[in-house]
């Protein structure tokens, strides 16, 4: 069969999507692709068709177990052989596995970059024709990607094992240049890179910062009542606690994280794809792969980097027809995602590494705030975080909307770097702005700082003074800690306030 019989017989399409043929094209060809695809890009087929038509087995090398058994699923009700091999099988399981492996039975096989060290699998594989090695959500082998896996960094030493190197397929949907050299270098493969655009012109975007976040989301599931509304949260209590509380209200509701069973995640699953429930409010672990027609996707509070964000609200409106992204946030959410970042010091890292993951950690999620402050055009703002240049108004995003007043803060700004240089970096946003428009408490007093330069040089109100500076920070201008008690950092873009003429802020 030629790639387009294969297409039609497993798939059912007629023709491929931009972009794909190219990439299945190269990859029979033997050269090694990188390929940076948004969600929703028809990734799988890239790898399949290819895989389908080369003699040998392709090995998909996937960080997520439940991702796995979908599609191998998948797979298998195409009638395509496929199996996965991860430490959740018993040991009888592997082994039978294995057996087909050696036997040349399957044609893919998804493991977890946990078997990179096995020596039975790399037996195994070594025993038969392996024609592609995929490694899907290549940017967890990256320490500067926003998911990094320990397991992954093994990837060189691993392709290193086999006696015969396949050609290898890499997928992402990150785009940063410093994740792309990692994978590269940490493969030690040459790649023929393709990148797919990342804008979703049929996606409606706004961000709402919120007092009352129930009382937001109720106004929006209210609005879009007759629509699958998919709404995710950070951690699987969270999902918990938002389901029992709309649940007390009568809203049409289906619930799905990782802590789940499996039968009570296909039985959620199933009735909100099949429309029996018009609300899911679930962790990212929902939506892989997921067909679905959903019309609107809600985050609460934020998710830990763009991409994780992108990921999200692009399983709004696969269809193309236009759907709605909305992000619910109140500063204090960030709280839940601090958790997220101590996580790391669980892993089974050196000190060195676990401290730059965390710092990637801390920038991405400062992106993602970015995004929730931000001014400028929501679409601009996520393209050009994936390297591509947009047009500067696209009338479908809150801020393109909503003709905000601006007032320009330049001076506010300057004053707030002197102080943090004058204070030598050691307050918080409160002491800050205190000293800015010259507060007489007795806190301020006591530590002498009613007697630095900057002190009560400011007409604005407090309030006003805490906006520019989280505009700041939000901007990149300034870096703030998040821990129990958060201090303001100067950065090497702190300077260029002092170069800028003016600096707007909403009003
Ligand atoms: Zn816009």
């Amino acid at each position: 069969m030629n790639k387009y019989e294969t297409l039609k017989y497993y798939f059912g399409y007629d023709k491929f999507r931009p972009m794909q043929e190219d990439i299945i094209d190269t990859i029979l060809n033997k050269e090694n692709v990188m390929c940076i695809l948004a969600t929703g890009g028809g990734k799988s087929l890239c790898f399949q068709v290819p895989g389908l038509m080369m003699e040998g087995l392709t090995i998909v090398i996937t960080p997520l177990i439940s991702l796995m058994c979908d599609q191998v699923k998948h797979l298998k009700e195409k009638g395509i052989s496929a199996m996965y091999l991860n430490s959740t099988q018993r040991y009888s399981e592997q082994l039978e596995v294995l057996k087909c492996v050696r036997n040349n039975k399957i044609k893919f096989l998804y493991v977890a970059p946990e078997k990179f060290n096995n020596r039975m699998f790399i037996d195994a594989i070594n025993d038969c024709v392996v024609s592609q090695i995929t490694l899907d959500e290549a940017h967890c082998i990256s320490v500067y990607g926003h998911d990094f896996r320990v397991d992954y960094a093994n990837i060189s030493k691993f392709l290193g094992f086999l006696s015969k190197r396949p050609v290898v397929s890499a997928f992402t949907a990150t785009a940063s240049q410093s994740v792309i050299n990692d994978i590269k270098e940490c493969c030690n493969v040459d790649f023929k890179i393709f990148k797919s655009t990342f804008d979703r012109p049929n996606l409606y975007y706004e961000t709402i910062q919120s007092n009352d976040e129930i009382k937001d989301l109720k106004i929006l599931l209210d609005k879009y009542s007759d629509e699958q509304v998919l709404v995710y949260c950070l951690t699987r209590r969270q999902t918990e606690s938002l389901y029992y509380r709309l649940d007390k209200e009568s809203y049409s509701l289906a619930l799905y994280h990782g802590g789940l069973d499996s039968q009570t995640k296909s039985y959620y699953q199933d009735f909100f794809l099949s429309k029996k429930k018009k609300i899911m409010i679930a962790t990212s672990s929902f939506g892989m792969g997921i067909d679905g027609v959903i019309r609107v996707v809600i985050n609460m509070g934020f998710p830990m980097s763009l991409e994780d964000l992108s990921q999200q609200q692009g399983r709004a409106g696969r269809d193309n027809k236009e759907s709605y992204c909305y992000m619910i946030y109140n500063m204090k959410d960030l709280y839940y995602n601090e958790y997220f970042i101590n996580a790391v010091d669980d892993l089974a890292l050196d000190k060195d590494t676990k401290k730059l993951v965390k710092k990637v950690k801390r920038e991405k999620l400062r992106e993602v705030i970015g995004y929730a402050q931000t001014k400028r055009c929501l679409h601009e703002y996520l393209v050009s975080h994936f390297g591509e240049l947009y047009m500067s108004y696209c009338c479908k995003c809150s801020n393109c909307n909503r003709n905000t007043k601006t007032i320009d803060y330049i001076k506010e700004a300057r004053l707030v770097v002197d102080t943090l240089k004058l204070t030598k970096e050691k307050y918080g946003t409160n002491i800050v702005s205190k000293i800015i428009v010259g507060s007489k408490e007795n806190s301020i007093k006591e530590k002498y700082l009613n007697k630095i330069k900057t002190y009560n040089k400011s007409y604005h109100s407090i309030n006003e003074i805490k906006n520019v500076i989280s505009n700041m920070v939000s901007d990149g201008y300034l870096d703030k800690t998040y821990d129990e008690y958060p201090v303001l950092k100067l950065n090497e873009n702190s300077d260029i306030i002092y170069r800028l003429e003016k600096y707007d802020i909403k009003k």
